[in-house]
């Protein structure tokens, strides 16, 4: 069977491209109606929430991502919003990183459908379409704006809602809101990009339509991280969204089945957990790795080490399972016959060494 995928139906791409938000949400404005921008707690006070086009009874709605989304965190958010009126919004404005896009999408999604947001962890369980969304990054790397995934954890898991109900219908690309950003998180978060592009096109899973985005991306990565250039922010922000087009028919890989385990036990971050994992993976992406690791020396990045020796048996045991329960991203990397090539055993000592 042929995936038959949807995708973002609209965006906006430019420097100053955030100005016309106004304009793109005035359609969709019902009389009465009121529209909803979560925007990450890092613009509070800042030039950005200054120019958030609040109109009538829109509501600003503020969120932290020091913790990475949590189911319980969208289910507060959801009554939240829930209680600002009787009707449900004309649309949610998500505004920020990866996480603030994943909290706006998991938000409309659970606006018209009832529940828990952990009942839809997993694959195509959403049945009723979410509210009007619109998709706003301020840190370029992870390709959510462009995904069909909103990453939560859960009380039992780290898994996404995955539908095509929980793309946006909308994005606005404005390379110039990534002014700003601190640059380890930079590195880490783009690093997310060049680890989707070698894991997309390194994978047995690879395809024309994976290659083709996944080789745009990887080239723009290395435009950004290995060379100087006055519109790198622009050439990022594409990257990561040809970086989310070549996994959607593809797939990731051992590195990113790995640090899900990483940010299960540890908490750690989606972007630093990638490069913690990915700079231990030589065995299984031998070039990718060394282009990493000269990345990261020309930008003096330096990452935490030894993070899994306070572990104990139980919470090593219970992070080696999360890793090597996600099938598709094994078989992509290693084959069919994965099970035979990645024993726990070998998770261990991949671990170990982090
Ligand atoms: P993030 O959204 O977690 O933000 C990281 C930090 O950067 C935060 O402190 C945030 O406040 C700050 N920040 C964001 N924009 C800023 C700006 N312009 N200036 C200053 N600070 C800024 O980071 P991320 O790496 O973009 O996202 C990681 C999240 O994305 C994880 O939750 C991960 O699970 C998710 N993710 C989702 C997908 C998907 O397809 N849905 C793919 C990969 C990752
Ligand atoms: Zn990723």
């Amino acid at each position: 069977m042929f995936r038959n995928f949807a995708i973002v139906p609209r965006i906006i791409f430019g420097r100053g491209s955030f100005n016309q938000l106004d304009d793109i949400l005035e359609e969709k404005r019902g009389a009465g109606g009121f529209m909803v921008f979560i925007l990450d707690d890092v613009f509070k006070g800042q030039p950005l929430e200054g120019r958030v086009p609040l109109k009538g009874d829109d509501k600003l709605v503020h969120v932290n991502v020091d913790n990475e989304p949590k189911t319980r965190y969208i289910d507060a958010l959801v009554e939240q919003i829930k209680g600002l009126s009787k009707g449900s919004p004309d649309g949610i404005i998500g505004i920020g990183g990866g996480s603030t896009l994943d909290i706006a999408k998991a938000v409309s999604l659970l606006l018209t459908n009832p529940g828990s947001s952990a009942h839809y962890q997993g694959w195509d369980l959403i049945t009723i379409p979410g509210v009007y969304k619109v998709g706003i990054p301020t840190l370029s790397g992870t390709g959510a704006e462009i995904s069909r995934t909103t990453i939560l954890t859960g009380p039992e898991k780290k898994l996404g809602i995955n539908s095509d109900y929980t793309i946006y219908d909308q994005i606005v690309l404005d390379p110039e809101l990534v002014n700003g950003i601190p640059k380890d998180q930079w590195f880490y978060t783009g690093m997310d990009c060049y680890i989707h592009d070698v894991e997309s096109l390194a994978g047995t899973f690879i395809n024309q339509f994976s290659r083709a985005y996944g080789e745009k991306s990887l080239e723009l990565c290395r435009q950004v991280f290995l060379e100087d250039h006055d519109d790198a922010a622009d050439k990022l922000m594409m990257a990561s969204y040809f970086g989310g087009m070549s996994i959607a028919y593809s797939q990731v890989g051992a590195c990113h089945a790995l640090s899900y385990g990483l940010s299960f036990i540890l908490d750690v971050h989606h972007g630093i957990g990638c490069c913690i994992a990915f700079d231990q993976l030589e065995e299984f992406y031998p070039e990718g790795v060394a282009e990493f690791k000269a990345m990261m020396e020309r930008h003096q990045i330096e990452l935490p080490r030894n993070i899994t020796t306070s572990l104990n048996d139980d919470e090593m045991d219970r992070m080696i399972s999360v890793a090597l329960a996600l099938e598709p991203l094994w078989e992509n990397c290693l084959g069919s016959n994965w099970r035979e090539l990645m024993t726990p055993e070998r998770a261990r000592k991949l671990y170990e060494r982090m």
